[in-house]
């Protein structure tokens, strides 16, 4: 298998004045950080977790690891950066799988046969009551918590990182996005918009930045993708 071309947007969104949201695009290693913090620490705290992505080696899990370790450290010098943190999605697209490491409410989802699945589980405060079955999906959306993740990278000395693999399919398309994306933009929209625009990468992702800055814009909205091809179908499949 070998990685076409590749794309990525971000944006600050409407509300606010600052991007704290950083990705990584060094394929085959694809990722979504949103930084948390007071002042400009979100920003120092997703940027150093994608710095430990580009220059780490090793398993997804250590990368994600060395991240949490680079930040807390670095919250822990700092003053200002006190209780800094951020989340952290992950692919690394080798041999026909796809593997993820997840921190957080940033989201991996696959569109697969028409119909889109969120791989990630979101470790915020509404997704756990959505899993309890204390809260419905619906209520979830408009809930004024919605914003609380109860794990992240770097506000503790150590972090657990969720970890999975797909085996990919022809026609398989991957997309890694921050909750800007997901807050303003329903499942189905984002499964229309990549399904409409298939063949443009770029399209896809200024297409859904588009769509949640008309949805309010609320917070910086970050969707990283990327296209790969299977050498022996050479048919794409896409990475967003
Ligand atoms: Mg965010």
């Amino acid at each position: 298998m070998r990685l076409g071309k590749t794309a990525a947007a971000t944006d600050p969104g409407r509300r606010r004045r600052r991007n704290e949201d950083s990705f990584v695009v060094e394929p085959p290693l694809f990722a979504v950080a949103d930084g948390m913090g007071g002042a400009q620490a979100g920003e120092v705290a997703s940027r150093l977790a994608a710095g430990a992505l580009k220059e780490g080696e090793g398993a997804i899990e250590e990368l994600i690891q060395e991240a949490n370790r680079r930040v807390h450290q670095r919250s822990m010098e700092d003053p200002g950066a006190s209780g800094m943190g951020t989340t952290m999605t992950v692919a690394v697209v080798e041999h026909g799988i796809v593997r993820i490491g997840h921190v957080g409410d940033s989201r991996a989802y696959l569109v697969r046969d028409g119909e889109l699945e969120q791989l990630t589980q979101d470790h915020s405060l509404v997704g756990e009551l959505v899993r309890t079955g204390r809260l419905s999906p619906e209520e979830a959306e408009s809930h004024p918590q919605r914003s609380v993740i109860t794990r992240a990278v770097g506000t503790d000395p150590d972090v657990d990182v969720d970890t999975l693999t797909v085996e990919t399919r022809t026609g398989d398309v991957f997309l890694i996005c921050s909750d800007g994306l997901t807050d303003m933009v329903d499942d189905r929209t984002i499964l229309q918009t990549v399904e409409e625009k298939r063949g443009d990468l770029d399209a896809v992702v200024k297409t859904l930045v588009k769509n949640a800055n008309k949805g309010g814009g609320e917070d910086n909205i970050t969707v990283v993708r990327s296209e790969e091809h299977t050498s022996e179908l050479q048919s794409p499949c896409n990475l967003v």
